[in-house]
């Protein structure tokens, strides 16, 4: 794990995002109020403005400053979330472990302070929905040493998660308004959050 690999990924999920870009404004102006693609677009600009600033650092510092850039920058509910989860993960890196158990231990700790911060769990129609399952799932993988299959598990997982959300009613954000009328729709910030995630999966699927 380093800036470049870091940077790579954030490239391929951003043009993931600008591919669906319609598809996720479609369903924040179902349930939401319309900006998250807005807000995704805009953190995802901001972090890869950083790409030179950051290339000698490690990973730790280029989450972090990734995470505090966004923080600053981006607007929504998701922003704050977004960042969160970054600046999270970036607590977690240690030298001594190999890039999957890093990345499991760092994802744990972040989706930990994105529920904190979110004051929401799993079931709540919103990004936990894929964020929480994938951790857990990335976790039982760690020790697993055919990163292929890991990518493949977790990119269904996502999908998984991303689907369930359709179901269920809102109890948190704007969405919670609607009560039953959200039945049916898919949650915007599980979709962005799972194409986030089958991006950086497909990398080592293909
Ligand atoms: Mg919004």
């Amino acid at each position: 794990m380093n800036s470049e690999n870091i940077f790579l990924a954030l490239k391929n999920i951003k043009k993931t995002i600008d591919i669906n870009k319609d598809e996720i404004e479609k369903l924040d102006q179902a349930i939401g109020d319309g900006d998250h693609i807005f807000n995704i677009q805009r953190g995802l600009n901001e972090a890869l403005k950083l790409e030179t600033e950051l290339s000698s650092l490690s990973p730790e510092e280029v989450f972090k400053k990734i995470g505090m850039k966004i923080m600053t920058t981006v607007g929504g509910s998701s922003g704050a979330l977004f960042a969160t989860l970054l600046m999270g993960m970036a607590k977690k890196y240690s030298k001594e472990l190999n890039d999957l158990e890093n990345l499991a231990a760092m994802f744990y700790e972040g989706v930990e302070a994105t529920k904190k911060r979110g004051k929401a769990d799993l079931g709540e129609k919103t990004m936990l929905d894929v964020l929480i399952p994938v951790s857990l799932s990335l976790n039982k993988l760690k020790n697993e040493k055919n990163i292929k299959i890991v990518a493949e598990k977790i990119k269904m997982v996502a999908k998984e998660g991303m689907l369930s959300t359709r179901d269920i009613m809102a109890t948190k954000g704007r969405a919670s308004f609607l009560g039953e009328r959200a039945i049916g729709h898919i949650d915007p910030g599980a979709r962005s959050s799972q194409l986030a995630i089958s991006a950086i999966c497909d990398e080592y699927i293909n």
